[in-house]
């Protein structure tokens, strides 16, 4: 392919790189999408064994329910209005620790009101009263934060600092001194941050600002794409390839190329070479800096400086579970759980799981069988169930260098004793699912890092600490002269942080606010 073929190539697939490609392409750009697996969508693709189907990294979303909020306007832009969405049940998590349970409820004040009856005791309702005043203040900080990002270089040296100092407040500090300076409840501590495991790190390690993030998305309860996550990249492909984009899977690229410092193209495994005009990874900014570019371009930048500034997110284990009956007949419902041990200390849980052995810290639980008004369509008389749980990559290093299915009797053994314990965990919440199951499959930190490419199996992409938000080098632009960076490092974790970083490379490279843009579509 010659130079003048494509304008722009997308190196991913996931919900940035799709996101991306979409407004370039719609945008009157000609752009190519290169996706290492055989199946698109990165985080959101899906998977099948026997009757069964999978979503790997999309249970939920907020604030697509309704047509007017931002988030759904940015989906239907996306995907020309094609995605529809189905909502969870009122109820939409359920956080257990030993035998007592907490609901997570649809809108604020019915949340608040659901807080307070678990808590009555005066001073908790007072703390109650003060977290959902921090929460509403984080809600309202973000957007300057987030334009720095895309501001001209003069521009944002003389203005930065000054447009990202009210987030800087609250990410500079952990969850857990933000919430100890309105409670000493460690039980109130530990109900308000059940939902950790959506942004991966229990709450002295990670950001307030994540926290409230995530917390304020799901505030008026969450939903769910008609026809499961593998719906995204239907619907959004679709319109990349109606505008004269295209896309190639089985394309692993392994180099981009810069000369002069200005990147001119990509150089896939299979040796063929692609040239454009504006280079764009969602690869990760890990894999891009030190995979991606050749040794003399990271030295000449002295990327491996910037990048012992973040770490990666911590990796994790699904157990995909199949079952011969449908969601009904087995009563699962369309929520999530969350379940712990009974310990309201997620800090302590996660220190006290040192070893395969130890006891699981917490589980997630999600029936994508029970959601999607579709699957009785495609998969009659079948239902499914995930268990996620958080695990550190380096306990599946010794069997990086081996192949996927064939990695040795000793991992299989890991694996089988794994899914045991992940099964025994859930069932005892979900009795009548015993005797029902009738095939699983346990996915470790090795599968992630083979079908999504993330180095250490990284869950979300950099840890979302403190630090995280204070790197100014997630933006973006790259120190590469017509090199971009997508997708969640670009803005944070989950479907819409993807999708809000494809937005931001979008406005830096057709220099508009894509934002405003968006806001005002309609469909
Ligand atoms: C288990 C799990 C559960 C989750 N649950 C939720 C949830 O319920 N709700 C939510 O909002 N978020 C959830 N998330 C987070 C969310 O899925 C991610 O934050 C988001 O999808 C990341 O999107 P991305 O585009 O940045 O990256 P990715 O989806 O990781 O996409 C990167 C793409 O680049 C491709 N690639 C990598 N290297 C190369 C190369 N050299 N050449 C070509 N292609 C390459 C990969 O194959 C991949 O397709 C979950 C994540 C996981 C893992």
């Amino acid at each position: 392919m010659k130079a003048k073929d494509f304008n722009c190539i997308v190196i991913g697939s996931g919900i940035g790189g799709m996101s991306v490609a979409a407004i370039l392409a719609k945008a009157g750009r000609r752009v190519l999408l290169l996706e290492q697996h055989y199946i698109p969508g990165g985080y959101t693709h899906t998977f099948k064994r026997k009757e069964y189907e999978w979503d790997v990294g999309l249970h939920y979303i907020g604030q697509v329910q309704k047509k007017d909020s931002f988030i759904r306007k940015a989906f239907d832009y996306i995907s020309d209005g094609q995605l529809k969405w189905v909502a969870l049940d009122d109820i939409y998590d359920r956080a257990i620790f030993g035998q007592e349970e907490f609901e997570f409820v649809n809108g604020r004040a019915p949340q608040k009101a659901q807080l307070k009856k678990y808590f009555p005791e005066p001073k908790d309702q007072i703390a109650i009263e003060k977290y959902f005043a921090l929460l509403d203040e984080v809600d309202h900080i973000g957007s300057s934060y987030y334009a720095e990002k895309v501001l001209p270089r003069i521009v944002r040296k003389l203005i930065g600092p000054l447009l990202q100092k009210k987030v800087f407040h609250y990410s500079d500090q952990t969850t857990l001194s933000v919430l100890k300076s309105i409670t000493d409840n460690p039980k109130l501590i530990g109900v308000l941050t059940a939902q950790y495991g959506d942004y991966g790190l229990p709450p002295a390690k990670s950001s307030f600002y994540m926290h409230a993030m995530v917390a304020n998305h799901y505030m008026e309860g969450a939903a769910y794409p008609v026809g499961g996550a593998a719906a995204l990249a239907q619907n959004i492909i679709s319109v990349i390839k109606k505008n004269d984009g295209q896309l190639i899977t089985r394309a692993k690229v392994d180099q981009i190329i810069v000369e002069n410092n200005v990147a001119k193209g990509v150089l896939l495994e299979n040796g063929q070479a692609y040239y454009a005009d504006k280079i764009i990874s969602n690869t990760g900014i890990v894999n891009t800096f030190t995979d991606l570019l050749s040794p003399a371009v990271q030295h000449q930048h002295q990327l491996e400086k910037k990048l012992l500034k973040i770490k990666p997110a911590v990796a994790h284990l699904a157990l995909n579970i199949g079952c011969n009956a449908s969601s009904k007949s087995l009563h699962l419902p369309k929520c999530n759980y969350w379940i712990f041990p009974a310990e309201y200390d997620h800090d302590k849980n996660q220190a006290a799981f040192d070893s395969l052995d130890a006891p699981l810290p917490v589980i997630f639980v999600s029936f994508p069988s029970a959601k999607d008004p579709e699957w009785e369509k495609r998969h009659p008389n079948t239902s499914t169930v995930e268990i996620i749980t958080l695990v550190p990559y380096h306990w599946f290093s010794k069997w990086e260098d081996t192949e996927w299915m064939n990695r040795g009797a000793d991992y299989d053994d890991v694996k089988e004793k794994l899914s045991q314990k992940l099964l025994s965990m859930f069932l005892e919440v979900m009795p009548q699912l015993k005797g029902k199951i009738d095939y699983y499959e346990l996915s470790t930190p090795l599968s992630t890092k083979k079908f999504t490419n993330h180095l250490k199996g990284e869950i979300y992409g950099l840890e979302h600490s403190p630090e995280r938000f204070r790197q100014r080098f997630l933006r973006p632009e790259t120190p590469i002269r017509k090199l971009y960076l997508t997708g969640q490092d670009v803005f944070m974790a989950s479907v819409t942080g993807g999708m809000m970083g494809g937005i931001l490379t979008a406005s830096s490279i057709l220099r508009k606010n894509v934002f405003r843009q968006i806001n005002n579509s309609t469909y």
